[in-house]
């Protein structure tokens, strides 16, 4: 079976985990636990007649002391960039990340709105999401809390993964 590396990343606490564990055991927790290093899940999909297996890439959030590692990112076909629609600073460290990966890979990468459960508390109009979707190969609005669009999502990344 054909393997693809998917690679989730962005600021700590923007949901990375949740999104994986409500992706692969459609479950949630409120509980926080950071990732420490890097954690890898797998998962078969199903893409018209093809079957490809997933192996999602939890990464952890950029640290003020190492930095964003692009080494993950090593035999990797797509990325996720993923934010916090909450909190602001979430997008600038998602930007700033995705500007390190940009160094070293071309992979297609995907913008990923999350915890759209919750009320909005900072002004990211919609101005601001269409100029920076531009740069991604596609944008979604997700919640790992009730499942909205995580299906979609992770599809959408394992689409783009077929065309590398
Ligand atoms: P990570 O550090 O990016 O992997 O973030 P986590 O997945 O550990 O999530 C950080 C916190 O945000 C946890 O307390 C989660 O329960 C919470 N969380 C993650 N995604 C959502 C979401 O879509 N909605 C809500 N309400 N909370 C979320």
């Amino acid at each position: 079976m054909i393997q693809k590396k998917i690679c989730l990343l962005g600021a700590s606490a923007v949901g990375k985990t949740s999104l994986i564990k409500q992706y692969i055991e459609g479950v949630f927790s409120d509980k926080y636990l950071t990732t420490l290093g890097v954690k890898v899940d797998k998962k078969q999909v199903q893409l018209g007649p093809r079957e490809i297996q997933l192996m999602v890439w939890d990464i952890e959030g950029i640290d003020r002391y190492c930095g964003f590692q692009p080494k993950y990112l090593r035999g990797a076909s797509a990325f996720i960039i993923v934010v916090d629609h909450t909190r602001s600073q979430s997008l600038q460290e998602g930007m700033e990340i995705f500007q390190l990966a940009q160094e070293t890979t071309n992979i297609p990468a995907v913008l990923v709105i999350n915890k759209t459960d919750l009320p909005e508390q900072w002004h990211w109009t919609e101005h601001e999401v269409e100029t920076r979707s531009h740069m991604f190969a596609d944008c979604f609005r997700t919640s790992a809390k009730t499942g909205e669009q995580v299906d979609a999502m992770f599809q959408a990344v394992a689409r783009l993964c077929m065309a590398d």
